[in-house]
């Protein structure tokens, strides 16, 4: 369920000097909360639209100062001495946190206004300036939170710091469009066209996303805007030739902009974060794509009249001189 809330923002972290997702020097905003589920996603810490207790076991310093502290006897420890959190008792009072000297234990997710988004902004304002670079919201997924990403994105372009949305398109058009109206860099994540596996990867079928994807080729066609379509190239999963011709048609047949399209190698970075929130990683055997397979790929969208680069930074067709 979108987040009502637009006079605060739920974050779980902010990155500066990005240089992934959008042109130059970027500070990226990971907004909390998301509606899929994809097997390989790497911000476990972004899935739940809610703040979380978190437990970074080799921070610990395993004093078990956390235990003696806790009311609801939430915590216990294992045969190693590492601290369990029982998620069913615990309420998230913090208490434990704040005993913690060596920050094993955290809360992911802090609330913030829109103005104090921007005091953090502010401070790279000169390498945004230099790099052609600006302000990334990404997640979660940023539409469950779209009022309030509305409201920040718009501060952002008013203060003349340029911006760059990630998003799964996983929403309704109505929360999607104000946000493209003051977006310079729009990144649509597309996971499989063919919606049954699409449920199957992600726990949502994708009518949603193909008709927003629809939507944003025709709305970019009246505002130019850079429109970048990431495909995650999970080995085994979505990575079959045949299934991409499919998606590079479907993407050669948009009646407005045709997006540039930027294949994402799987990688197995962030699983251990699925531990420190008490999750499981599904994907413990799946091995990144080779350059081979992934020039394979690139080829398909490029013999469809498409542009098409491999990584995150790889986006060929950036327009720079916005601001
Ligand atoms: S207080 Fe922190 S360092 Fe000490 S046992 Fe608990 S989690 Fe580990
Ligand atoms: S947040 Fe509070 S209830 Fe939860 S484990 Fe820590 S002390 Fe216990």
């Amino acid at each position: 369920m979108p987040n009502a809330e637009i006079n605060t923002g739920l974050v779980f972290d902010i990155v500066r000097y990005m240089i992934e997702d959008g042109p130059g020097i970027r500070t990226c905003v990971f907004f909390k909360g998301c509606p899929l589920r994809c097997k390989w996603c790497s911000n476990a810490l972004g899935l739940e639209p809610w703040d979380e207790i978190a437990y970074i076991n080799n921070k610990c310093l395993k004093c078990h100062d956390c235990l003696a502290v806790c009311s609801k006897h939430a915590l216990s420890k294992d045969d190693q001495g590492h601290v369990q959190i029982d998620y069913t008792k615990c309420n998230k009072c913090g208490d434990c946190v704040q005993v913690c000297e060596s920050a094993a234990l955290q809360v992911i997710g802090k609330k913030y206004s829109v103005d104090e988004l921007m005091k953090i902004v502010d401070r790279d304002r000169v390498f945004y300036r230099r790099e052609g670079g600006g302000v990334t919201v990404t997640g979660g997924e940023i539409l469950m939170q779209a009022g309030f990403v509305y409201k920040f994105l718009k501060k952002c372009q008013e203060s003349y710091i340029s911006t760059a949305i990630e998003t799964s398109a996983y929403g309704q058009w109505n929360m999607l469009e104000p946000i493209l109206r003051v977006t310079d860099f729009i990144f649509i994540d597309l996971k499989h066209v063919d919606s049954k596996i699409h449920f199957d990867l992600t726990g949502v079928s994708n009518e949603l996303i193909l008709q927003n994807i629809q939507a944003t080729s025709a709305f970019c066609l009246d505002n130019p805007t850079d429109f970048i379509i990431r495909i995650p190239v999970v080995t085994g999963l979505n990575d079959d030739l045949s299934e991409l011709v499919k998606t590079a048609k479907f993407l050669q047949k948009l009646q407005g902009v045709k997006p540039e399209v930027n294949l994402l190698p799987y990688h197995p970075y962030g699983i251990n974060k699925y531990c420190w929130v008490g999750k499981n990683y599904e994907l413990q055997s799946v091995v990144p794509p080779s350059g081979e397979h992934l020039q394979n790929l690139s080829s398909l969208f490029i013999e469809k009249g498409l542009k098409c680069t491999v990584g995150g930074s790889e986006v060929s067709s950036f327009q720079l001189n916005k601001l």
